[in-house]
């Protein structure tokens, strides 16, 4: 069996990046890049889902998502990176070389970059994906400037930081913005909190458990059914837009007990990227909860690889 000097299991910026930089070292790196059908494994990761990326530098018009990607997977083939589409469900990181399984076919490599991103979670209702990207988005920072959402009344859903995060960057293009919380009480920083309040844009709809998205017929957002939680009366919320913002998880199920992950799931990296076995290394959304930028992932990707390059030599 082949021995890879690097694999890099996952897509999206954080891959192609490292992909890159692995290649122009000679490395020609593999890239496992996830299934097509996985929510939580697309290849490309979560710009595949995204429409126009306004803040990727480089692109003064703007770009979309799965043109981003496209186009750094390009530069990454470009280099003599390899793909397959496949989903690594298995890993075995207790020897070297470190050994991984898509189903029975088996990868072996001498380092490995974890890339596997993150999700969204989602509310799990079917209205929520038949409106993705029709006024229904899990991003504000990706989407909130959009056309669709600017002088509208919008819904973010969740009481964390991030629909707090979410909500503040909205007041900037929403005419006003409805944080719609399932309890009484947020789960958010009180530094976010305090802000939230204090924007007279903001409003907050509570115990509020959202059922429904409407209006999948018309194929865009003209509202939200939402149930009391202490009630259980039904209502319409009209709402012009609406963004999911009830956390990410990290998609790390397959390494779990192979490398050190914090409590919810995000693998611990030190010294740059290095993750908690000598030769693993992780970079992106897989790693950052705080970030989880396209530009922020690209740049933990390059260096990733530049970590892995310099550990190869060591070896
Ligand atoms: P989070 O803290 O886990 O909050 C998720 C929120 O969504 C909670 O309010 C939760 O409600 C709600 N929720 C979860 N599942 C739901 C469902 N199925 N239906 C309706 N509501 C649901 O996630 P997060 O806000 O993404 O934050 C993740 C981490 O990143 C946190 O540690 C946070 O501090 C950090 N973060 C920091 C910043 C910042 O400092 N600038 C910004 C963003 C995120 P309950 O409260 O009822 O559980």
């Amino acid at each position: 069996m082949a021995v890879e000097n690097i694999l890099i299991v996952g897509s999206g910026p954080a891959a192609y990046t490292a992909a890159i930089y692995a290649g122009r070292a000679n490395l020609s790196p593999l890239v496992v890049e996830g299934e097509s059908g996985r929510s939580e494994g697309l290849p490309g990761g979560q710009l595949m889902i995204t429409t126009d990326v306004e803040n990727y530098p480089g692109f003064p018009k703007g770009v979309e998502g799965p043109e981003l990607m496209k186009l750094m997977r390009e530069q990454a083939e470009r280099f003599g990176t390899r793909f397959e589409t496949v989903w690594i469900d298995r890993v075995d990181f207790t020897k070297r070389p470190f050994r991984m399984w898509a189903g029975d076919v088996e990868y072996q490599a001498r380092a490995v970059i974890v890339t596997t991103g993150a999700g969204a979670k989602w509310l799990g209702i079917p209205s929520e994906k038949a409106l993705l990207n029709r006024g229904l988005s899990a991003c504000a920072t990706c989407d909130g400037a959009l056309p669709v959402f600017r002088n509208k009344v919008v819904a973010v859903i969740g009481g964390g930081d991030t629909a707090l995060e979410e909500a503040t960057f909205l007041t900037r293009f929403a005419s006003a913005v409805k944080v719609v919380h399932r309890r009484d009480r947020l789960r958010a920083s009180k530094i976010m909190q305090d802000k939230a309040r204090r924007n007279p844009k903001i409003e907050f709809v509570w115990n509020s458990v959202v059922t429904e998205v409407l209006d999948v017929k018309a194929g865009r957002v003209t509202g939200l059914r939402i149930e009391n939680s202490e009630t259980k009366q039904s209502s319409v919320l009209d709402v012009g837009g609406v963004f999911i913002a009830i956390g990410h998880d990290p998609n790390t199920a397959a390494l779990k007990g192979q490398i050190d992950l914090d409590e919810k799931g995000y693998v611990k990296v030190s010294r740059g990227t290095h993750a908690s076995v000598d030769g693993v290394f992780a970079a992106g959304d897989c790693v950052d909860h705080v970030y989880r930028q396209a530009v922020t992932a690209a740049g933990m990707g390059c260096m990733a690889a530049i970590d892995a390059e310099r550990w190869l030599e060591t070896q």
